[in-house]
């Protein structure tokens, strides 16, 4: 019978590129949401961006547009890289839609009405500058255990410390720099710690109960603690004014917290899809519904989806989810995606060096299981993998026969052998497959498809197609051979559908079938039934595309202007872009002696200066001042150069850093005016 399923991934927030680490998740779902449509099942799958909050606010403001603004943006880069991977959403939504606001405002108002939501006065931190109350990745100070500066409010990255943001010595905004206040703010709660959602969740959680995979479900009893323990602790719903969020009904000034209607977010969805498409939205969600609901979702994010999400549910009067799938991080070469390394790979730099995307749908499916294991993309068994597998066994059992048919045969094919044991043997595997896919065990999966690849491939071996094409007696056993390869190549694309989508249709226009369906595995093609030409299918990786992605994610980073001019404001331009203190921060600014400078031979601007900055070694700066200064006149001075800037390599050699100079906007108008410090600094001393 046909099931009813609606899948979810998790919502990308709506202030960053969608990058290889997210792309596990939704190539994850995207192969299990094909595989159940190919079985036959009414399978739906939404997802939306996730777009309120303090961060989305903030660089709206930063970059001079309207919040709405910066989210239609950036949705339409996060659609553009999600097709660009084949990830087939029947909706890609938003959470600042009217669906979601409707829905976020029946939560609150159920969960009033069962007593579920509790005002108390907080006192936290406030920015008297910037006049709104600080989330704590926004305010900074000394750690209070170990001492080092500029930590976040919530924890420290030198020592590892977890504290309150009221805990940090000289605590400061990081949005304007200033020293915050304490105020008292009224918040709104939802009150986990109440008997009946932990009554709910002890069920709801347990092993028994199936919804989590068991180390989720130890997880959440470490969470919950022991019958009594009363370890659950109310949830903060509500920030203040300035947000970007949806306003609470009966509250002004306050806001819904995102991480309220972000789950709330795949109904909006999926209500914005039942209108659509005709389909009964409460037949989906009404409590004891049949229909099933899943929610793929990274192991970071469990707490919200196992917690709090099913508590809400389950006391607004909506259905639970009927299983919760979390999934590893993803590491490259065995370590954190680094930037510095190149290997925190955004899709678009995939995509844009032309590299396949059906190469890392594949290889992420050889590494996927059902647990919440980190993976790996090891890029050079990447390039051996997807080459041998892909290329070497599957594409190339076509590639070996189609010829034969097309020149010798007209394009027809003669009836397969239906006891062939290579046939015999994929069709057998069928079951097996189809649970494997089910279970999300992929990697298992990738492997038992390989193994009847290699048997299929056995069986071209042993005919020897190129053999039987020199005999002309041996015509019918061409045609036979040729037949069964093809017949054989398509039992496999059904198999690997899921997961190579764009493939399966190039194989569908050659093989001249309809799309493959999950039961297209029990028929074989009729005698008599034409292909169409042969056209290369896929490709393979050459190493040199992977050293060339890292290099472009290096790039990224590096990203240094084409001359290494002097820093100069352009005068036209100076205010229009407002920067946080820690943007300013970043720049190493230091005081500089000019120990030596010169002319450079062929180069029209430029002089060569050495800089003493304190440090043992002095820095070599190529300085676009050549218009303004005589070399010799410069050597003794002080100025202020930029410290911390990546190293460039030019023509003469490499620049090391910049110098600041004023200048106007244009040569004839402007000239170049070195910075100096007043008297008393000396090389070294940071400017800031
Ligand atoms: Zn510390």
């Amino acid at each position: 019978m046909a099931r009813q399923i609606l899948v979810t991934s998790a919502l990308p927030y709506a202030n960053g590129a969608i990058h290889l680490g997210h792309l596990v998740e939704y190539v994850q779902t995207d192969i299990w949401v094909r595989f159940q449509k190919m079985r036959g099942h009414a399978c739906w799958y939404v997802c939306a961006d996730d777009t309120h909050g303090t961060p989305v606010m903030l660089r709206a403001e930063k970059e001079g547009v309207t919040p709405e603004a910066l989210i239609e943006r950036v949705m339409g880069e996060h659609v553009r890289d999600f097709a660009g991977f084949l990830i087939g959403f029947d909706n890609y939504y938003s959470t600042h839609a009217p669906e979601t606001r409707e829905f976020a405002n029946l939560f609150y108002a159920r969960l009033q009405a069962a007593g579920l939501i509790e005002r108390r006065v907080i006192q936290q931190y406030y920015d008297p500058v910037k006049n709104m109350f600080l989330p704590d990745r926004f305010i900074k100070g000394e750690c209070p255990k170990c001492g080092a500066p500029d930590q976040y409010g919530d924890n420290c990255e030198s020592c590892g410390a977890a504290y309150a943001p009221t805990e940090l010595e000289n605590p400061y905004s990081a949005i304007s720099g200033a020293t915050p206040e304490l105020r008292d703010s009224e918040h709104y709660f939802f009150r986990l710690s109440d008997p009946r959602c932990e009554a709910f969740l002890r069920r709801y959680t347990s092993r028994e109960n199936g919804v989590l995979q068991a180390e989720a479900a130890n997880k959440m009893r470490e969470w919950l603690g022991a019958e009594g323990a009363h370890l659950l602790t109310d949830w903060d719903i509500s920030r203040d004014a300035p947000y970007f969020g949806f306003e609470i009904p009966d509250a002004p000034g306050k806001f819904f917290y995102v991480w309220l209607d972000a789950p709330i977010g795949y109904m909006g969805a999926f209500k914005n899809l039942c209108a659509r498409e005709n389909l009964d939205f409460d037949a989906y969600f009404e409590p004891g519904s049949k229909t099933e609901l899943y929610h793929f979702i990274g192991k970071d994010i469990l707490y919200f989806h196992a917690l709090f999400w099913p508590a809400e549910l389950a006391h607004v009067g909506f259905r639970t989810p009927t299983k919760i799938f979390a999934h590893g991080f993803l590491t490259v070469d065995g370590t954190k995606m680094s930037k510095t390394r190149g290997t925190f790979i955004t899709a678009e730099s995939y995509l844009a060096q032309g590299l396949d995307p059906e190469w890392l749908r594949y290889y992420f499916a050889g590494k996927l299981s059902a647990s919440m294991e980190d993976i790996d993309l090891n890029l050079k068994d990447f390039v051996a993998r997807v080459n041998a597998d892909l290329i070497g066994k599957y594409v190339n059992i076509a590639s070996r026969s189609a010829g034969f048919i097309l020149k010798r045969f007209d394009g027809r094919l003669a009836a397969a052998d239906a006891a062939l044991p290579a046939i015999r043997a994929i069709q057998e595997a069928a079951p097996r497959i189809a649970a494997c896919y089910e279970e999300r065990e992929f990697s298992r999966a990738m492997r038992e498809i390989m193994a009847l690849a290699d048997g299929a491939n056995q069986y071209v071996d042993n005919v020897k197609p190129w053999e039987l094409a020199k005999d002309p007696a041996r015509e019918t056993e061409l045609h036979v051979a040729c037949s069964n390869s093809l017949n054989l190549f398509r039992l496999l694309t059904v198999f690997l559908k899921p997961v190579l989508p764009a493939l399966a249709d190039k194989v569908e226009t050659f093989l001249n079938v309809a799309p493959l369906a999950w039961e297209s595995i029990a028929t074989l093609l009729p005698a008599g039934h034409s292909i169409r030409p042969y056209r290369h299918l896929m490709t393979r990786i050459d190493p040199k595309q992977i050293a060339a992605l890292v290099e472009a994610n290096k790039a990224n980073l590096t990203a240094a202007p084409d001359v290494a001019q002097p820093v100069a404001a352009k005068t036209g331009e100076a205010g229009n872009t407002v920067i946080g203190i820690d943007d300013f921060l970043n720049v190493d600014l230091r005081v500089a002696r000019i120990i030596a400078a010169h002319h450079v031979e062929g180069a029209e601007k430029l002089v060569r200066l050495l800089l003493d900055v304190g440090a043992e070694n002095p820095r070599q700066v190529f300085a676009g001042i050549k218009s303004a200064y005589d070399p010799t006149a410069l050597e003794g001075r002080l100025t202020v150069m930029v410290a911390n800037l990546a190293p460039r390599k030019m023509r003469f050699g490499v620049s090391e850093g910049m110098v600041l100079a004023a200048s106007g906007p244009d040569d004839a108008t402007g000239g170049i005016y070195l910075l100096s410090p007043d008297a008393g600094a000396t090389p070294g001393m940071r400017v800031k």
